[in-house]
């Protein structure tokens, strides 16, 4: 059962040839088969079914919402009410969530079907889905390899065709790196395009939550729906969302930007630069106009990235005392013991030393010298790119500067895993959108991902562009 858009299959859906429950059915059994790989942490098997026995009638009835038959799994720091939701976090172990995100409301008023939650590195933090307290998921095309994180079962489920899209959540790349290692679609909408209301914060000025797909379809499709103002998201915009998915065409001949920089970056692989050579030939070939800027921040990005997200965790994950909800330790004998022994069991090793990262950073000491200094850094960032994209429509730069590395190869070298994400930062730390394209596979048949960035709340023209440059390297 296989259907290229979610309009396709809504075709054969509306036509009787395919139902809810089939297609539900058909990813239970794809979930069985492939259990190996970790990607979901919980399968809402009954309940999946029960809906997609719903959506049916509402089709036969012709009153099904724009995501009838779509199948969707949730990264597991998604709020579901009723349902467990952890950030793949022991300190989370038997918590339910008691609302639901907005995201999830808008996917539900529009029938989509939610058929579990899937792993990702706890709390969001990470590169490889190797920091999950649930153990790691393996990329469905090499299984000794990482799918990428931090919503590396999110890519996987998609990969692995066991949903038909997820739900992801970037802060510093964590939707388009895993697209990139995975051969998949992943979207890191503009911050303030999506509510956050009901995702388990990690750093809260860069954390959006995003779509990973396998057509530039399904993502336009699902964005028009999850996007948009939101009274419990105060920074989400008012600004009108477009019909995606409508509006969707293959268009070219626009104006590109690419770093010199990214393409002399230590630790290219060389195929993944004659990838994107090839990708500059090709635009220009069919008219785009394509230049080389210079953009010398490169450097800067990554550590100005972990300052100010680390801070920003300190402070969000504080409400994780043992007090409120989730772990508390059986040890702990007065509050402060109930604070330490409960954060001790709870979170993982790299929680804490970001938590610790963080709170040092923040400390009165060092305030000026590493958080005040960093915000001033990401705001050069944040114009140096608004300048950039004024003369530009969009910028070119590959998503990851290698493909899938080995299960356990950077486990113990973070400061390595952490400039994995060197291509992936710059569009939180700047607020604007970005998309991971499959164009690319290594010789050894991993695929790899190029990545387009566009200014604020221009998600229509960077999906047209997405459409536009995917068909182009497919000829
Ligand atoms: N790898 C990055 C990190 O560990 C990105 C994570 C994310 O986007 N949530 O912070």
């Amino acid at each position: 059962m296989h259907f290229n858009t979610l309009q396709h299959l809504q075709q054969e859906l509306v036509a009787g040839r395919v139902s809810c429950v089939q297609i539900v059915e058909s990813y239970l059994e794809n979930i069985r088969n492939n259990k190996h790989l970790n990607a979901f942490l919980e399968v809402f098997e009954a309940e999946a079914l029960a809906n997609a026995n719903q959506v049916d009638k509402k089709v036969q009835n012709k009153n099904q919402g724009k995501l009838a038959g779509l199948v969707i799994g949730l990264k597991d720091n998604i709020s579901y009410t009723g349902h467990a939701v952890s950030s793949s976090s022991k300190i989370l172990e038997g918590y339910t969530s008691v609302y639901n995100a907005t995201v999830v409301d808008r996917l539900l008023d529009e029938d989509a079907i939610i058929i579990g939650r899937l792993n990702c590195d706890e709390f969001a933090m990470g590169a490889s889905n190797e920091n999950s307290a649930y153990g790691p998921v393996l990329n469905a095309q090499d299984n000794s390899r990482v799918p990428g994180g931090s919503s590396g079962g999110s890519a996987v489920a998609v990969q692995a065709n066991l949903c038909r899209v997820a739900l992801g959540s970037d802060t510093g790349g964590s939707i388009r790196q895993p697209s990139s290692f995975t051969g998949t679609f992943g979207m890191k909408p503009t911050y303030g395009r999506v509510s956050r209301w009901g995702l388990l914060a990690y750093a809260s000025s860069f954390d959006q939550i995003g779509p990973v797909t396998s057509s530039v379809e399904d993502m336009a499709a699902v964005l028009e729906v999850i996007a948009g103002p939101d009274e419990n998201d105060a920074t989400v915009s008012e600004t009108a969302v477009p019909a995606y998915s409508k509006n969707l065409k293959s268009s070219g001949k626009k104006r590109i930007a690419v770093f010199e920089d990214c393409l002399t970056a230590d630790g290219l692989a060389p195929e993944i630069k004659t990838h994107l050579n090839q990708a500059i030939d090709a635009l220009k070939a069919d008219g785009n106009e394509v230049e080389m800027v210079s953009f010398p921040y490169l450097d800067y990005m990554v550590p100005c990235y972990y300052v100010l997200t680390t801070a920003e965790a300190s402070s969000n994950l504080s409400r994780y005392s043992g007090l409120l909800y989730g772990h508390r330790s059986t040890e702990a004998h007065d509050l402060e013991s109930t604070f330490i022994q409960s954060r001790t069991e709870g979170f993982g090793p790299e929680v804490k030393r970001r938590i610790m990262a963080g709170t040092f950073v923040l400390s009165s000491d060092y305030y000026d010298a590493y958080y005040t200094k960093a915000q001033k850094v990401r705001r050069i960032i944040q114009q140096e790119t608004e300048k950039i994209l004024k003369d530009f429509d969009f910028i070119l730069l590959p998503t990851t500067p290698t493909e899938a590395f080995k299960l356990g190869e950077k486990a113990n070298d973070p400061i390595a895993m952490y400039l994995a994400d060197i291509f992936t930062v710059q569009a939180p730390l700047a607020g604007i959108p970005a998309i991971s394209l499959p164009t690319g596979t290594m010789d050894s048949g991993m695929p790899f991902g190029l990545q387009l960035m566009a200014n604020h709340y221009e998600e229509q023209d960077l999906l047209n562009m997405s459409k536009y440059l995917f068909e182009l390297m497919e000829d």
